[in-house]
């Protein structure tokens, strides 16, 4: 069946509110290029709004009652949210969960040299990337480098008007005859994937890695960083510049990231906007890592959700581990992430009647996976069913989709992560035009539904 086009449901009043919010996001999206500075944004937007930081609740030892706000940073690389409800744990949490993670290319950690008198950084790349699409564009810097003092230092090059940029090059169509005859995936080897940084030598007795040299008194100068300090740097290497309106008529956005943070942000607009207190607690997830797998310590697979929980548990009452098991079997979750928006251009790699599409709503997909649904958590048909009642309830425009044609290929979320521990669990979010390219695509309608569907969910679930 066909569903309406959101934004011929809109009101003033509805054009306004999503407006302000398209605002507040493209903000978000250019302060919160890395996971990291993600769970900075987040943390500022928290503390405005009375969230404490459950660490130091927890070194007290004191106790939450109903309506209490914190939150828990795992590592600054990914966070969570709760609001304490009225009712107790063991009934289970609304939860919604987002991924701030998202594809780049990260610095290797002996990354700088110099070849033919330019200075170089290499890399690894992150995530399922396109590797032709990040060449020749400016792209900016963004990390931290860990001294062994035990100081960070932050690095943020390329988004100040004023900054200067880096970018990767690509080879000239005049000699591309074997290059245009390869295949997508080795058009450029990630090997190829080098950022120049520097063509200006210092002045030398010999001329050996003299651009390199100058390239590391400029770091040294702004940074008091030297080359052995990026065996302990993580630094990504993103598009420069900002989130922009995206149409003639300025009704999307185009923006590096939006893949998960259009996610995450609704998450957060929805939360943040929750000043009654909720009859179950609820929690609002910023996973890392979901690029890559969902691994590593502040990955989804980790135990930093788990453990807030139980700390959340004894935080209320006494804990016990029944109680940690019961809670989480018991809760219910959207797991919030983007959706491949059907782009008629490539219309082949779809199928119409099952296809998100820009400005249809927040996008609902009871199954994701690939080659017969392989790796996919499977919504239970009882739970859709309820949430299509409080959608609708809510006046929330929403569609349904799968991610792309049957054997096209296919995709995961944190989604199984969560259904794990038995809560009932399906993936929720923004279709997006280019997913996974530099600059991706989005329709401000649906962010706007986005933040409704969890805010009701998180309210009324
Ligand atoms: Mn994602
Ligand atoms: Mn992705």
């Amino acid at each position: 069946m066909e569903r309406k086009n959101a934004w011929s449901t809109y009101s003033d009043k509805d054009l306004k509110k999503l407006e302000t919010i398209s605002k507040n996001y493209v903000k978000f999206l250019d302060n919160g290029k890395t996971e990291r500075e993600c769970v900075t944004e987040a943390i500022k937007l928290a503390e405005k709004h009375e969230y404490r930081d459950f660490a130091e609740v927890i070194a007290k030892g004191e106790k939450l009652k109903a309506g209490d706000r914190v939150y828990s940073n795992c590592m600054g690389k990914a966070i969570m949210f709760f609001v304490v409800g009225k009712q107790p744990l063991e009934k289970g949490m609304n939860i919604v969960g987002a991924h701030i993670d998202s594809p780049r290319i990260d610095l290797k950690q002996n990354p700088l040299y110099e070849e033919a008198g330019l200075a170089y950084l290499d890399t690894h790349y992150y995530g399922g990337i396109k590797k032709y699409q990040w060449v020749a564009m400016p792209l900016a810097m963004h990390g931290v480098v860990a001294k062994k003092d035990g100081s960070l230092v932050n690095i943020v090059i390329g988004e100040d008007p004023k900054d200067p940029v880096i970018g990767i090059s690509d080879l000239l169509p005049h000699l591309a005859a074997d290059q245009m005859g390869k295949k997508g995936s080795v058009i450029i080897e990630g090997e190829a994937l080098d950022v120049i940084i520097g063509s200006k030598p210092v002045k030398k007795e010999d001329d050996k890695e003299s651009v390199k040299d100058a390239i590391l008194a400029i770091l040294k100068e702004k940074y008091d960083i030297e080359e052995e300090d990026f065996l302990s740097a993580e630094i990504e290497i993103v598009p420069a510049g900002g989130a922009r309106e995206f149409g003639l008529d300025r009704s999307m956005i185009i923006g590096y990231g939006h893949d998960d943070r259009v996610c995450a942000y609704a998450q957060l607009e929805a939360i943040f906007d929750i000043n009654e207190v909720p009859e179950y607690t609820i929690c609002c997830i910023l996973a890392d890592k979901e690029e890559i797998g969902s691994v590593g310590a502040t990955g989804m697979s980790a135990k930093y959700f788990e453990n807030a929980v139980a700390e959340l548990i004894n935080a209320t009452g006494d804990y016990c581990d029944l109680k940690l098991r019961r809670t989480l079997a018991a809760s219910r979750m959207l797991s919030c992430d983007v959706s491949a928006g059907f782009d008629p251009l490539f219309a082949g790699a779809f199928e119409r009647k099952n296809s998100a599409y820009l400005g249809k709503g927040v996008c609902f997909n009871k199954y994701t996976g690939s080659r017969g649904k392989g790796g996919s958590n499977d919504a239970n048909a009882e739970y859709i069913g309820s949430l299509r009642k409080l959608m609708d309830d809510a006046n929330v425009n929403f569609q349904t989709a799968e991610l792309g044609k049957v054997d096209q290929g296919g995709g995961g979320t944190i989604a199984y992560i969560c259904a794990a521990y038995g809560m009932n669990v399906i993936d929720s979010g923004v279709a997006v035009l280019s997913m996974h390219a530099p600059w991706e695509i989005i329709s401000k309608a649906d962010l706007y539904e986005a933040v409704k569907a969890y805010r009701a969910f998180l309210v009324n679930a």
